[in-house]
C-alpha cells in the first residue's frame, strides 16, 4: 500500500467523527442515514421526500443536480435551479443536503447551497477536482470508483486531506465485475478493510451496488452488520417515474421501513439508528 499518511489509522481506536450539521454526524456511535432521489426533479418532489423522511428518520437528504449520465442524450440534471430547490427544502425542513460535484467550476455554487459535497464514482480519480474540494470548507463524500482498488480509493481520499479538507467520508457503492445480474458487486470486504486501514467514516450505498430495489434493504442490513458508519439510499415519491435510476429507487414508505428494520442490526453491532424523536427534538432545539 502506498503511504497514506493522513487517512491511515494511527492506532486501533483512531476514528474520526465528522459533523455535517448541528444534528448530523458520521463516524460516531450513531449511524448516518442519507436518503433521497437520484436526481432533483422539482420542488414538489423534494418537499414530499423531506416531509416523508423526517420520520424515518433520515438525517441528510440527497439529490443530484449535475448528473453524470452514460448517454449525453439522457437528463443531465436541473443544474443551478436544482441547487435552489435543495437549499429551499433544507431550510424549510431543517435538514442538511448533499449533492454531487462534477467539475471545479461547480464547487462555489454547491458550497453556497449544500451542506456536503459528493464526488461520484466517475470522478474518484479526477485529481484536480480532489485537490479543489480540499479547500471547499465542507465535508465530502468520496465514492469508490467503478473499478478502483482499495489502495486507489484510499489514495484519492489522501488527495483531499492533503489539500486541506479533513472531512472526508468514504462510500462503497459496488464495483464492476463479470456478472451483470446486479448493477455492481457490493464489496463489503472493502468496508471491513477500510475501517481497519483508515480512521475516516465509511458509508455504503446499496442502491447503486444492487441496481434493483428488492435487493436494497437486505444489503443495507449487511452493510451495518459489517461495520459501516452509515448508508446512502435512493428513494422517490413515485419510484417508477424517477428520471434516473428508477429501477433501484425505493418508495418513501419502503425507505422508512428499511430504516426501522436496521435498528436490531445496529444494536447487535453496538450502534444506533437515531430515533425520529431525538432527531426532531434536536431539529427544533
Ligand atoms: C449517484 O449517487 O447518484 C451516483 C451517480 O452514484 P455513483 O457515482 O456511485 O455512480
Ligand atoms: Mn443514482
Amino acid at each position: 500500500m502506498l503511504s497514506a499518511k493522513l487517512v491511515s489509522k494511527s492506532h486501533t481506536e483512531h476514528q474520526t467523527a465528522i459533523r455535517i450539521s448541528d444534528h448530523a454526524t458520521v463516524g460516531g456511535h450513531d449511524l448516518l442515514i442519507i436518503g433521497g432521489p437520484c436526481a432533483v426533479e422539482s420542488l414538489e418532489q423534494m418537499e414530499q421526500v423531506a416531509s416523508h423522511l423526517a420520520d424515518a428518520p433520515v438525517q441528510v437528504l440527497r439529490g443530484g443536480v449535475y448528473k453524470p449520465r452514460t448517454s449525453p442524450y439522457a437528463f443531465q440534471g436541473m443544474g443551478d435551479a436544482g441547487l435552489n430547490i435543495l437549499s429551499a427544502v433544507s431550510q424549510r425542513y431543517g435538514v442538511p443536503v448533499v449533492t454531487e460535484v462534477m467539475s471545479i467550476s461547480q464547487i462555489e455554487g454547491i458550497v453556497e447551497h449544500a451542506d456536503m459535497l459528493q464526488i461520484g464514482s466517475r470522478n474518484m480519480q479526477n485529481f484536480d477536482l480532489l485537490k479543489a474540494v480540499g479547500s471547499a470548507g465542507k465535508p465530502v463524500i468520496l465514492k469508490r470508483g467503478l473499478a478502483a482498488t482499495i489502495e486507489e480509493f484510499v489514495m484519492a481520499a489522501e488527495y483531499i486531506l492533503s489539500h486541506g479538507n479533513p472531512d472526508v467520508v468514504l462510500c462503497e457503492r459496488g464495483i464492476r465485475s463479470f456478472d451483470n445480474y446486479t448493477r455492481n458487486v457490493l464489496d463489503l470486504g472493502a468496508v471491513v478493510a477500510l475501517k481497519q486501514i483508515t480512521h475516516l467514516p465509511v458509508i455504503v450505498d446499496p442502491s447503486h451496488a444492487a441496481g434493483k430495489r428488492e435487493l436494497v434493504a437486505a444489503l443495507a442490513k449487511a452493510a451495518v452488520a459489517a461495520g459501516a458508519d452509515g448508508l446512502m439510499i435512493e428513494c422517490h415519491p413515485q419510484p417508477e417515474e424517477s428520471v434516473s435510476d428508477a429501477r433501484q429507487a425505493l418508495s418513501l414508505q419502503d425507505m422508512v421501513d428499511l430504516v426501522h428494520g436496521l435498528r436490531p442490526i445496529a444494536a447487535a453491532v453496538g450502534r444506533r439508528v437515531p430515533t425520529s424523536k431525538s432527531h426532531r427534538q434536536l431539529s427544533v432545539a
